[in-house]
């Protein structure tokens, strides 16, 4: 369990606050707006209004103490900035601040922000992949080039193995784990057969994903 502090109860930081009490976290939520604070008394159990570009607030808040601090702010990046300079300036142990634009995420990881979460280009990179790549079900970003992907198995693989099929050496990319009657079977045998309705989920890079659906159709 962390504790963390979320500042900004918009549409993103909602979601998160709810996500980070259903882990069991233990969570300060902060937004200047009352509306949005008495929306959020609902179902986080500490929540204040506050204004975090305003140094004795923050100062109050004993930053330092949190494990994470998140500023979950969007649209008005100079709160964010502001925010975000301010909490590492007041001793916060790890900042990530929400992004909208390329140029915002340069800003504050210069200004103070240990990571960078940039949701609606993460999830349209996401969306694009899923929606766009045949038999594709899930995929995971690690890298700009390589990634875990779930995936169909194609039907002439149902009765084979791994080690028949020679996937690494073949297709470049590894089996990390095969998903079967809902279950997750991780690092597979090497001898295991492929069943009826199997999925995989492999990590290589997207090049040899689409070569390989291109060869097998
Ligand atoms: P959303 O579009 O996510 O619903 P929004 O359009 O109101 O939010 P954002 O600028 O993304 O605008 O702000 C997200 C939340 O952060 C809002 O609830 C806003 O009240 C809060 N917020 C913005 N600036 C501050 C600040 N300086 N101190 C505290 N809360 C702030």
């Amino acid at each position: 369990m962390k504790s963390i502090l979320l500042i900004g109860l918009g549409r993103f930081g909602i979601h998160m606050a709810r996500k980070l009490q259903e882990l069991r976290h233990e969570v300060l939520a902060v937004d200047r707006d009352e509306r949005k604070v008495n929306r959020a008394m609902d179902f986080i159990t500490n929540v204040q209004i506050g204004d975090s570009t305003d140094e004795s607030f923050i100062e109050s808040l004993g930053v330092r103490n949190f494990d994470l601090c998140i500023v979950a702010i969007g649209d008005d990046f100079q709160s964010s900035l502001e925010t975000t300079a301010l909490l590492k300036e007041c001793g916060a142990q790890y900042v990530v601040s929400q992004a909208i634009r390329d140029v915002h995420a340069k800003f504050l990881l210069r200004n103070g922000a240990d990571e960078v979460v940039y949701p609606e280009k993460e999830a349209a990179s996401w969306a694009a992949v899923r929606y766009s790549l045949n038999h594709i079900l899930d995929y995971i970003p690690l890298t700009p080039e390589y990634a875990i992907y779930e995936m169909e198995i194609p039907k002439d693989w149902i009765g084979r193995t791994v080690e028949e099929l020679a996937v690494r050496k073949k297709y470049h990319f590894n089996i990390l784990a095969v998903k079967a009657d809902g279950k997750l079977l991780t690092m597979p045998d090497p001898g295991r057969r492929f069943g009826k309705d199997e999925k995989i989920l492999i990590m290589g890079d997207e090049q040899a994903v689409q070569r390989f659906w291109h060869v097998k159709g």
